[in-house]
């Protein structure tokens, strides 16, 4: 109910599922209503394989897709998806989120990845089931841990962000959002504009991060 509020969704856009990894089940929105008209009655429970275990109404469509990711990673504990605007504009860009600034490496130390348009096979397979996979082979083939990068961005599709509970993985979302409106300003105002060089990258996540951090109380 929080995507709303943020701004990060339209009506019934997006999806929220939060996970039970001892259970191997997740509760997600169910499809198509409204979020001012969700109750915890009303969410579906899931299990990793995308079989409907408790819930009457029908999951979000995209289910399947976080059945797949909670599946083969087994420490995310929430995943959101939106069609928030900027994010979503560079997906349908196909182009990664350069790290222009330390707002963005307070969240993470690399672009934000962008995974190539599925192809035409998984489109017209099990599309929800192979955006999943999709999702997981943009972070194999970059050698990118979904520990340390929680969001990215499925090309011409939409943004997808995750982390250890609902609130940081809503959290991860808005922050996506607001560092890809961020990188687009930043290209409008110098479309020569460099990276982030690497010491402060490295002194902004580290503040926040790791074993010496020193954010926040
Ligand atoms: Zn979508």
């Amino acid at each position: 109910m929080k995507l709303p509020q943020l701004g990060l969704v339209l009506f019934t856009f997006g999806n929220v599922s939060v996970a039970d990894h001892k259970q191997k089940v997740f509760a997600i929105k169910p499809s198509g209503v409204p979020y001012e008209e969700l109750t915890p009655e009303k969410m579906v429970i899931v299990d990793f394989e995308g079989h409907v275990i408790e819930g009457v109404l029908r999951p979000s469509s995209d289910t399947l897709t976080h059945a797949v990711l909670y599946k083969h990673w087994n420490e995310i504990g929430s995943i959101v998806h939106t069609h928030s605007t900027y994010a979503t504009s560079w997906a349908q860009s196909q182009r990664d989120i350069p790290i222009f600034g330390t707002t963005h490496a307070d969240h993470l130390t690399v672009d934000v990845p962008c995974a190539a348009p599925m192809s035409d096979d998984m489109i017209k397979g099990n599309y929800e089931y192979e955006t999943g996979f999709q999702i997981m082979n943009c972070f194999n083939e970059r050698k990118l841990d979904y520990k340390e990068v929680e969001m990215m961005l499925v090309g011409n599709h939409a943004p997808f962000a995750w982390g250890k509970n609902a609130n940081k993985a809503v959290y991860n979302a808005a922050v996506l959002e607001e560092v890809a409106r961020m990188a687009f300003l930043t290209l409008q105002i110098n479309p020569q504009a460099g990276k982030l060089k690497d010491s402060l990258i490295k002194k902004h996540f580290e503040r926040k991060h790791g074993p010496d951090s020193y954010y926040g109380q």
